[in-house]
């Protein structure tokens, strides 16, 4: 029980030394970069980008490769390999994985990401080789799992999708290793061909196709977006480009459709209308009024209501839901790009602040998170001796923590006395 209760001290008042040399590193400059970790074959050339905007860390580094790539943190412990950019690329990205200060939480790192991924051609080698490794693991799981269940091959399509969540669930489980973060996302929207339509960001630009890419399933649907709703700029953005219509252009039917039963009966009830007891008996009723359209616009706020077009005809030839699924694997790369870039920096800040300022330390600890995989719970069942501190993260997407460990202190000398007199 002493043990965590020191382990959990430790790890609070690291976290408020890391903020205070974060804040103080904002103030003076001070470079929070370390030396690399030992080198690799296959590097290159070592290149140096100076920076020094407000916030950010005033050195950072990345290593070229002889194949091509990039290694964006060759001090960390686990390095992220890019290939299929160029070093201007690399180093805006490292750049914006650097950033500091609470306007740079990892959603927003996130977001700065993904329209440099989405323009780019960029691979990972780290990411590859994890989905090389674990994707036709966790889908034979899945294909074992659905073709040994007595309830699969006669379940309603409804029945399908729950069993197959939970089938998903299962075979992520069983990974050794894994990352966090959306797997099925990384596993199941792989696409083979990552290239995103130039042409298409470049008439309808970054911002405009991500909304558009994220409200284009089901097709067809109708939004109610008031004039308060975070995407309303948006929508009204995508009808001003061609890409959704509003209100009086919509087929009244599809805006009915939406309406509860109640809200429908409203709109009739000075009419005295047979019974109407479901949605099937007063849609039509309704929409066979010769006033249909005025009734509706008194009760629902039509210049709210927004759907999506297709996409001009010159763009006919890209498959929405492969766009679409593309662009969620992509936010998924940015998002392990993030988790795995953010961690291992901490570990390097953390294990230097331990060794300058505590002496006492005599080993160290892994502590994992509570979704933390059978490698990580396995790795952190044991101490470390303090020369080899355990090489955080210890894979893709690891949200481990490093702490010290301390020799038991020695029994208190009364109590030692006393055992000695008897
Ligand atoms: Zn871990």
């Amino acid at each position: 029980m002493w043990i965590w209760l020191i382990v959990l001290c430790g790890v609070l008042a690291l976290v408020g030394v890391v903020i205070q040399r974060r804040m103080a590193n904002t103030e003076t400059g001070e470079s929070l970069s370390s030396a690399s970790e030992e080198g690799e074959g296959t590097e290159e050339s070592a290149l140096v980008a100076k920076r020094d905007t407000a916030g950010e860390r005033e050195v950072s580094a990345i290593t070229a490769t002889k194949d091509g790539g990039w290694i964006i943190n060759p001090e960390s412990a686990f390095r992220l390999t890019l290939y299929g950019i160029d070093q201007a690329t690399a180093l805006r990205i490292k750049h914006i994985l650097d950033a500091t200060g609470a306007e740079w939480p990892p959603s927003a790192k996130v977001d700065a990401l993904l329209p440099v991924i989405v323009r780019s051609h960029l691979r990972c080698k780290e990411i590859e080789a994890y989905i090389n490794e674990f994707r036709p693991v966790y889908l034979k799981t899945l294909d074992d799992l659905q073709r040994t269940s007595p309830e699969w091959a006669t379940a309603t399509e409804q029945g399908r999708k729950e069993l197959l969540a939970s089938f998903r669930a299962h075979a992520l489980a069983s990974l050794d290793t894994r990352p966090r973060g959306n797997l099925t996302i990384l596993f199941e929207d792989t696409p083979n061909d990552l290239t995103i339509d130039a042409a298409l960001l470049d008439r309808f630009g970054y911002d405009l196709m991500q909304l558009y890419l994220r409200h284009a399933d089901p097709p067809g649907k109708i939004y109610l977006l008031s004039r308060k709703h975070p995407d309303r700029a948006g929508f009204d953005e995508l009808v001003n480009h061609g890409l959704a219509i509003r209100g009086p252009e919509i087929p009244l039917h599809a805006i009915v459709d939406t309406l509860k039963l109640k809200e429908i009966k409203a709109m009739v009830a000075d009419l005295n209308p047979p019974p109407l007891t479901r949605k099937a008996q007063a849609i039509p009723y309704l929409l066979a009024l010769p006033d249909a359209k005025d009734r509706v616009a008194r009760v629902a706020p039509l210049q709210e209501y927004f759907q999506l077009r297709p996409l001009p005809p010159e763009f006919a030839h890209v498959d929405l839901q492969h766009l679409a699924s593309a662009w969620r694997y992509m936010r998924e790369i940015a998002t392990l790009l993030v988790d795995t870039y953010t961690r291992g920096h901490d570990v390097v800040e953390q294990k230097q602040f331990y060794q300058e300022h505590d002496a006492g330390v005599s080993g160290w600890k892994i502590v994992p998170d509570e979704d933390a995989c059978p490698y990580c719970k396995r790795s952190a069942e044991r101490t470390y001796p303090v020369s080899q501190a355990p090489r955080i993260p210890l894979h893709l997407g690891c949200h481990c923590q490093l702490v010290p460990s301390y020799t038991p202190a020695a029994k208190p000398v009364c109590e030692l006395q006393a055992v000695e007199i008897v």
